[in-house]
Order: C-alpha cells, then sequence, then structure tokens
C-alpha cells in the first residue's frame, strides 16, 4: 500500500505565489526570477508533503495561474487572438507571457482584447479558464510540448523517484471548453490527436505513473458522452505509461460499467463526496488494477476521525494488499495551506482542524496504523474531531429549536406579488423604469486604510464611525447628484459581503491565513462556520439609519443572503447544509426586521452564489435548489407587503434555474446580463418572470462608460421580454472595485437612458 497525493495547494502558506505574480506583473521581477520563485515554491510544496509521509508525490499540479490553462498550452491550443502570428520571435510569443495574457485579456501589442471566459471547477469555489475550441484551431500546426512538465518531473527527483504526472483527462477538458458553431463531441478526434502526441511524449521520456484526471464522470453523462469516453480510451495508446483514472467531488458508481473494460491500470475514488460502494466497484474491476481510496476530505478544513476511516479501510486493505493507495478525496488545491501558522484560534478550537498539509500527515497515520494494526495512535489523534461534534461550543438549544419549529408558513411572504406591488407602488411613489445599484461604491485607498486602521486598534470606534459616515454622505450626496431613484449607503464599511456579516455571527470563526486559490492571483480565505448559528447583535442597522437620514429618497437596506454565506465558507460536517442554511436564514430574518422597524422601505438579500452551490449531479440539483431558495424565502418572509425585497445575482448563467429563481419571490431581483447581452431573458419567453426586474445595463467589470444609446437599447430589448411596468435599470453588479470617475459618467449616462425611455413613453 502506498500514500499518494492528488494535488496540494499552489499558493504557498504565505501566499508567496500571489506576490510572485503580482510583482511580475508589475514588472518588479525578471520573468528568470519570476520563473525561479515559481520553482522554489514547487519544491516547498513537494518538501511539505513528502515530510509529511506523502509516498507518491504529485506532478504537475502546479501552475502559474490554472491548472485547466496549463493543459490548453500543453496541447497548444491557445486562442490565436492571444498569439502574434505577424512575429513569432521567442520574445513575442513566450509562453509564460502567453498563459497570463490569456488569464487577463491582453493581445500580444500589449492592448487589452477579451480575456478567455472563467468559470467555477465544478462545485467549487476555484476558477478555471474556459478552452476556446474549434476545428481551425484543433487543425493548426501549433504542437503539444511536454517540456515543462518532463521538466517539473526532473526537478522533483531531488526530493524523490516515487512521482506521477497529472494530466486533465480529454473528454473533461472538452467537456469544460466552449466552442463556436461546432459539436463539442464533433471537435473530440482532432483533440484525441493531440491527447495522443502528448501520451506519446512522456511514455518516451519514461514516465511511469500518470494521474489522468476525469471529474466529469461524476456527473450523469448522457449516451453521446458515454460513448465519447469509451471511444477516447480505446484509441489512446498509453505506451509505457501506467494510468491512475481519477475522478472526484461525486461518486461514479453509475459509470463504472463504462469503466471496467478500458486498459487504465488503477482507479481513484472519491469516497467522502457521496456515498459510493467501493465494495462492489472492485469486484466488478479487472484484478489488477490500483484501487486509490480518496478518504480524507480534500476541500474542507476539519481534522478527519481516522478511526472510522481506519474501520472502513481496513477489510479493503487486507483484501487488496499493494493494490491499495490512499489519498484525499481530490486535490488539496481547495484546502488552505498550514494549520500550523495559525496563533489566534484557541487551543480546542485548533484541535479540531486539518489544513493541507495536516491531511497529508493523516493518511500517513492511517497508513501506519493499518500497516501496524496498531490504532492507539490514532484514536489519540481523532479524539478531538469526536469532541468537537459534542462540544457545547457549537450547540445552541435555542437556534435548533427554532429551526425545528418552522412551519411552511414561515418561508412565504403573506400577500401575493400582486398586492404588494400596489402597497409599495403607494408607499414608494417610483417612476417607470425606477434607476439603482447594486450596493457597493468604489472602494478607494482611503476607506481600506480606515477600515485597516481600526482592525489594528490604530483608530477609536467614535473615529471609525465618523470617517465611514463622511463617506455615507459624499455617496448618498453623489447618487442623488447623479438622479438615481433607490439609493444604496455603498458598504464602505464591508471588505467581504460574507465577511462582514460572518465576523457579527455566532457560529462563525475566521482564521489568519487559511487562504485558498480563486483564480490566478486571486486567494479567499472562507470564514469557518464551525457551530449554531445566530446574531449577536443588529449588523446594519446603524449605517442604514444613518445613510436613510440623509435624503429623501429611498435608501436599500444591504444584506448578504444565507446561501451566498454557506457557499462562500468552510461548514461544519455534522449537520447538514440545509439545517445550517436556515439557521444562518434565520440570523438575516433577524435583521429584516430591524430593517423594517427602523423604518427602512427597500431590503437587498444578495444570493450572487446560489447556482454555484449546485451539486455535481444533475438528478440533485432540484433538491437542492429547493432548500436553498427556501433558505431565501425565510430570510425575507417577515417582511410585510409595503417592504419591497430586492434580491441580487450575478457570476453565473441563470437560464437553467429559472423556475427556483421565480420561487425566491423577491419583489424586485437585479441580474447580471449585459456580458451575455441579455440572452438571459430569452429564457423568460418560455416562462414569464412574474415580479420585478432589472437586468444589469452594463458590465461593471470594465472601466469603459457606456453609451446611453447603447443601454437604451439593451432596455428596449428587455422590454420585449419584461413588461415595461416591471423593468428596473441598474448596472450588472456592484462597483466597489470601479473609481468615481467612470462611476459617475457610467450612472449620469444610465439615468439619462431612463429618463429616455421615459419620456418617449409618455
Ligand atoms: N451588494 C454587493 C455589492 O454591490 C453585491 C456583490 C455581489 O454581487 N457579488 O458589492
Ligand atoms: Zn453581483
Amino acid at each position: 500500500m502506498q500514500i499518494h497525493n492528488l494535488g496540494f495547494p499552489r499558493i504557498g502558506a504565505k501566499r508567496e505565489l500571489k506576490f510572485s505574480l503580482e510583482k511580475y506583473w508589475r514588472g518588479e521581477l525578471t520573468q528568470t526570477e519570476f520563473l525561479t520563485e515559481c520553482k522554489e515554491r514547487r519544491q516547498q510544496n513537494w518538501k511539505i508533503q513528502f515530510d509529511a509521509g506523502i509516498e507518491c508525490l504529485p506532478v504537475g499540479d502546479f501552475a502559474h495561474y490554472d491548472h485547466v490553462l496549463n493543459t490548453t498550452l500543453l496541447l497548444g491550443l491557445a486562442p490565436t487572438r492571444f498569439i502574434n502570428t505577424h512575429d513569432d520571435s521567442v520574445e513575442q510569443n513566450n509562453a509564460v507571457d502567453l498563459e497570463f495574457r490569456i488569464g487577463r485579456g491582453q493581445a500580444p501589442t500589449g492592448c487589452q482584447c477579451a480575456a478567455s471566459d472563467m468559470t467555477k471547477w465544478f462545485n467549487t469555489n476555484y476558477h478555471y479558464i474556459v478552452p476556446e475550441l474549434s476545428a481551425d484551431l484543433l487543425a493548426s500546426n501549433s504542437v503539444t510540448n511536454s517540456d515543462n512538465l518532463l521538466n517539473q518531473l526532473n526537478e522533483a527527483q531531488a526530493i524523490t523517484d516515487n512521482r506521477k504526472v497529472v494530466l486533465l483527462g480529454p473528454i473533461t477538458y472538452l467537456h469544460l471548453s466552449v466552442t463556436g458553431d461546432e459539436r463539442k463531441l464533433a471537435l473530440l478526434p482532432a483533440l484525441l490527436t493531440r491527447y495522443q502526441a502528448l501520451l506519446t511524449q512522456l511514455s518516451d521520456a519514461g514516465v511511469n505513473w500518470l494521474q489522468l484526471d476525469e471529474p466529469v464522470l461524476g456527473l450523469e453523462l448522457d449516451s453521446a458522452w458515454q460513448q465519447a469516453f469509451t471511444q477516447a480510451y480505446q484509441q489512446l495508446e498509453k505506451g509505457n505509461l501506467k494510468v491512475l483514472l481519477t475522478s472526484y467531488f461525486a461518486s461514479i458508481d453509475h459509470h463504472i460499467e463504462l469503466i471496467k473494460d478500458l486498459a487504465f491500470d488503477g482507479l481513484h475514488i472519491d469516497t467522502v463526496a457521496e456515498h459510493t460502494d467501493v465494495q462492489s466497484i472492485i469486484a466488478t474491476l479487472p484484478d489488477h488494477w490500483i484501487i486509490s481510496l480518496g478518504v480524507i476530505n480534500g476541500r474542507n478544513i476539519w481534522k478527519t476521525d481516522l478511526v472510522s476511516v481506519y474501520h472502513k479501510v481496513q477489510p479493503l486493505y487486507r483484501q487488496l494488499g499493494e493494490r491499495l493507495w490512499l489519498a484525499p478525496s481530490c486535490s488539496l488545491l481547495h484546502s488552505p495551506v498550514d494549520l500550523a501558522q495559525e496563533s489566534k484560534l484557541d487551543e480546542e478550537f485548533t484541535s479540531w482542524l486539518a489544513f493541507a498539509k495536516q491531511k497529508c500527515q493523516e493518511l500517513s497515520l492511517l497508513k501506519a496504523a493499518l500497516v501496524d494494526e496498531k490504532t492507539e495512535q490514532i484514536i489519540l489523534y481523532s479524539s478531538p474531531a469526536l469532541a468537537r461534534c459534542v462540544s457545547t461550543r457549537i450547540h445552541n438549544d435555542k437556534v435548533k429549536q427554532r429551526v425545528s419549529r418552522l412551519t411552511l408558513s414561515d418561508f412565504t411572504r403573506k400577500e401575493s406579488f400582486d398586492a404588494r406591488k400596489v402597497a409599495q407602488q403607494k408607499s414608494l411613489k417610483l417612476p417607470l423604469l425606477p434607476t439603482t445599484t447594486i450596493g457597493s461604491f468604489p472602494q478607494t485607498g482611503d476607506i481600506r486604510q480606515v477600515r485597516a486602521k481600526w482592525r489594528r486598534h490604530e483608530m477609536t470606534d467614535q473615529e471609525y464611525t465618523r470617517l465611514i459616515q463622511a463617506e455615507i454622505r459624499q455617496t448618498i450626496k453623489r447618487q442623488e447628484a447623479i438622479g438615481l431613484d433607490v439609493l444604496v449607503h455603498g458598504e464602505a464599511e464591508r471588505n467581504d459581503m460574507v465577511e462582514y456579516f460572518g465576523e457579527l455571527l455566532d457560529g462563525v470563526a475566521f482564521t489568519q491565513f487559511a487562504w485558498v486559490q480563486s483564480y490566478g492571483s486571486r486567494c479567499v480565505k472562507p470564514p469557518i462556520i464551525f457551530g449554531d448559528i445566530s446574531r449577536k447583535k443588529p449588523m446594519t442597522i446603524e449605517w442604514a439609519n444613518f445613510a436613510q437620514s440623509l435624503t429623501d429618497k429611498p435608501v436599500k437596506g444591504m444584506l448578504t443572503g444565507p446561501v451566498t454565506i454557506l457557499c462562500w465558507s468552510f461548514v461544519r460536517d455534522d449537520l447538514s447544509r440545509e439545517q445550517v442554511a436556515n439557521q444562518i436564514a434565520l440570523a438575516i430574518s433577524d435583521e429584516v426586521v430591524d430593517l423594517i422597524d427602523n423604518g427602512i422601505a427597500i431590503i437587498q438579500i444578495d444570493e450572487p452564489a446560489i447556482r454555484e452551490g449546485m451539486p455535481v449531479k444533475q438528478s440533485q440539483w432540484q433538491s437542492y435548489l429547493d432548500w436553498a431558495t427556501a433558505a431565501f424565502c425565510l430570510s425575507a418572509a417577515k417582511a410585510p407587503a409595503a417592504t419591497q425585497i430586492h434580491s441580487h445575482m450575478c457570476y453565473s448563467e441563470f437560464n437553467d434555474i429559472l423556475p427556483a429563481i421565480i420561487s425566491l419571490d423577491a419583489d424586485v431581483l437585479t441580474i447580471e446580463t449585459s456580458r451575455s447581452n441579455m440572452s438571459l431573458l430569452d429564457a423568460f419567453d418560455s416562462q414569464a418572470y412574474p415580479n420585478d426586474l432589472g437586468p444589469g445595463v452594463y458590465d461593471i467589470h470594465s472601466p469603459n462608460v457606456p453609451e446611453v444609446a447603447w443601454m437604451v437599447g439593451l432596455i428596449e430589448k428587455a422590454q420585449k421580454h419584461i413588461p415595461l411596468e416591471h423593468l428596473w435599470v441598474n448596472p450588472d453588479c456592484g462597483l466597489k472595485t470601479r473609481a468615481w470617475t467612470e462611476t459617475k459618467l457610467a450612472l449620469e449616462n444610465m439615468v439619462i437612458a431612463a429618463k429616455t425611455l421615459r419620456n418617449r413613453i409618455r
């Protein structure tokens, strides 16, 4: 038996990779210096794994920017707009710069050009760069190039001979790509030619094991994709390579028939994501295959109860002996690097946790217990994991009772939308095509400074309040001058929409260094939901009251929804996600009630992440959506008819979950649409959107100021799908990453666009 790893966090315990990248992009490192730092990073990452007891090290999991983008470059499939075809000198088409041009949107001339799209990697919060495939590109004379990968294999030899190459497999790669007009599967033969070239290069170079990742197996592939899978692996010749087919994030029991007759040498099974019948899988597979079991959760931060894992694995070890490998469930990319850095968590809390390095150590403890048939060590190790579940710190009976007493009526507004609309119009008296924004306004360096100083206790609470209030005053004045109808306070007090609420909730903890990569150089530090959740005290009332006191126009109270808080956190594993979502929803509901009591007439509950929480398997989508939308409804349901509830969504396409979005029953939904040229609205032709809708009329990700005529055009387009009296006018998302100059001009144009249309109608 050996223990191996599928991948390790690239960023480094102190986010070293992030800082190297940003220095290189700013021109503060030469490319040679940058590459040297990356090489050191890889050595360090392998060393941590090796020292923790991992025997077979992964090579090829490291990426400067993203591993799917790496695959694109390995295959020689960079989209042509990023390549200088006139000048093929080394500098012009330098592979490292090409990589960043694709991720960050730069043409070879240095000008801006559309970056390749970026989207969520399965159901994680990691974003990959979407491959752009076409028959032309695949037929072009660009070549596959495994030099980098093979160099890294050599680098790792400094640590051990026992290494395997990690590669994203062709079916997953194709599935994750976008194509022009072509059917994806029509491109498979040409893609396989490239994969074949790559496999041959690896085999010729003497690579022993190849970990071929095909996480798409966790989906319910239709027959065409199933056939494609079989066809691909019947055709590909692996030469001298031994191939470990690897899947994660979901069970693959339903596709075992597809796999079992193909020429693989082993299978990695994620045993923690979902129930999987390992025994029957093993019985179905050829008896020379390696069985790799993913037994440690690779994407959370909890210490594993190794004793219970031991009891599950021990019979399999007896049965399989050397054929058994043990690993984390998936790449550790999704887990922070090293718990040892955390100095502010108390001892008990720390004893509940394990980050990537500790997860590797868990595997080696487990192996020792299995080999020696001794459980003392793992019993000792696991006792805090068991203690956590019964700790008084995580249980709050009041919260549990509140959730258990919920009835259907707690999840629904009392009045119908039509009745609410009448009541709201009576009190709010908004014009046709009301204008608003999504919540945040530009977060200048000054604002960040103020927050940082206050956090470091370098500023009194009074001083902090005074400065944030000054910012709110400015923001309200500016919105009035621009002529917006529904105002916001601007969110200057928030660093992050989840962190802000997390810090004010009981049952949520924060770390100092538990960063995980989100995309490129961007990392996030998710809160840890460890216990029953309740509100310590009002969370937004002071700021909301202050903002509303400055103007006669309505100012929206601004909250983050329960599903988004859940999706962007590390969540306890001793309670269902549904239950946790309901607990958060009740805390948000308490805030809603307070806002209403304070005279706030419009409340926005943001749910940008609702699409992200979807399970891998489509057959499970509906039950997720049922409880997720219910949690949102629970947070809003106490609002009386005259209180207008808004919600906001972005970052995803929502076309395929419209019924769920409708069932949120928000009075107004503002939603990202401008990047897709309002394509979402087409979906409303078959299923009318019953409430008010604000399809974003400009993309806040770009500093370009949208023209009036462009926005008028978009609103007119929207009007073909949504009745005029239901339409709102707003940008795509919050404005916190923008500067005031362009924000002011853009919003002025947006207001003119709305007025132009109002005048036409009159
Ligand atoms: N209210 C938030 C903001 O404007 C919403 C952010 C988001 O949609 N991600 O910043
Ligand atoms: Zn948004």
